[in-house]
């Protein structure tokens, strides 16, 4: 596999990153994963945006992600990707450096780290058939907007999903049902659409972007707010959003059944659409720019 670092066109076999780099020692750096689906970069400038966002928000310069996008397609075409479906993986750390906590001297390059691979599809059966999920405490830090690869709570929460059987965990925080370990969450109560708003304690999701603004073109209501996880029994669906996980339904939560054990009619109508821009056959809707900024509370 052909792989872009710090500047060189490699083989991944021989790509190495110095054990001073402030990713390894600190996890000190943000990544952003994009979808291509034959061969062509799907959203790609909100995911680019939202890197630039990323590394202002941690002081690393914003042009170290600029030529993203076009090492993106170079990879898809280095590695014959032409008319497949994949992902394009994208890290930059603030570099390598002596370790100590405060950041290195000025000068010490960023380093930046981008992939292009196939994708493999979760199985077409749990897009038409929905998935399990389990709930779990919200154990993570008050800045979940930066796409940061400390993963750690993420990754504890998604191994406690797959160890039940399930196939993600969704973070309750004050008694809300807020994302998932890699997604973030939509419902369906009283035929509105509900996700959690923007802000702090979710990652910004392209993908949940895309699908508020397919569903306002659908006349699908909409409410950015809070899905309680105490009033499980009046919501009539549940979904996951994601780069990967497209729009995923959810037909049980721990121990309930959600919709009947079903996905709804919101998800499938959204599934649809996703699909349908996803493939070329729809544009993509242009107001997925996220150019809002968002604040800490
Ligand atoms: N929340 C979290 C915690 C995530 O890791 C992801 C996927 N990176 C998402 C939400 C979905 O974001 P996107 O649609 O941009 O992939």
């Amino acid at each position: 596999m052909r792989i872009y670092l710090n500047g060189s066109w490699i083989d991944s076999a021989g790509a190495t990153v110095s054990v001073e780099d402030r990713g390894f020692l600190f996890a000190d750096g943000i990544y952003e994963v994009l979808r291509f689906y034959g061969g062509r970069l799907f959203l790609a400038d909100p995911h680019l945006k939202r890197m630039q966002r990323g590394l202002e928000a941690i002081r690393i310069d914003p042009a170290t992600a600029r030529d993203l996008l076009d090492i993106g397609e170079r990879l898809i075409d280095e590695n014959g990707f032409r008319a497949d479906d994949g992902i394009i993986y994208a890290q930059i750390t603030r570099g390598a450096a002596p370790r100590r906590h405060a950041f290195p001297d000025p000068g010490t390059p960023a380093t930046l780290y981008v992939t292009a691979k196939a994708h493999p599809q979760p199985p077409p059966a749990s897009f038409a058939d929905g998935v399990a999920a389990i709930t779990l405490p919200d154990t993570r830090w008050g800045r979940c907007d930066i796409k940061s690869i400390a993963l750690l709570p993420n990754v504890l929460a998604n191994q406690a999903a797959h160890e039940a059987g399930a196939f993600e965990a969704v973070f309750v925080r004050d008694g809300v049902l807020i994302e998932g370990s890699h997604s973030n969450l939509m419902g369906v109560v009283d035929g509105v659409l509900v996700t959690y708003p923007e802000c702090n304690y979710i990652l910004g999701g392209i993908t949940r972007r895309f699908v508020l603004d397919v569903a306002r073109e659908l006349d699908i209501p909409v409410r950015e707010g809070p899905l309680f996880a105490d009033r499980i029994d009046r919501i009539q669906e549940l979904f996951l959003t994601g780069t990967t996980t497209e729009v995923m339904p959810i037909t049980r939560l721990d121990d309930r059944a959600i919709g009947g054990g079903r996905p709804g009619a919101v998800a499938r109508r959204l599934q649809q659409a996703y699909r349908e821009a996803a493939s070329g056959r729809a544009p993509a809707m242009a107001r997925t720019g996220m150019d809002s900024p968002r604040r800490p509370r």
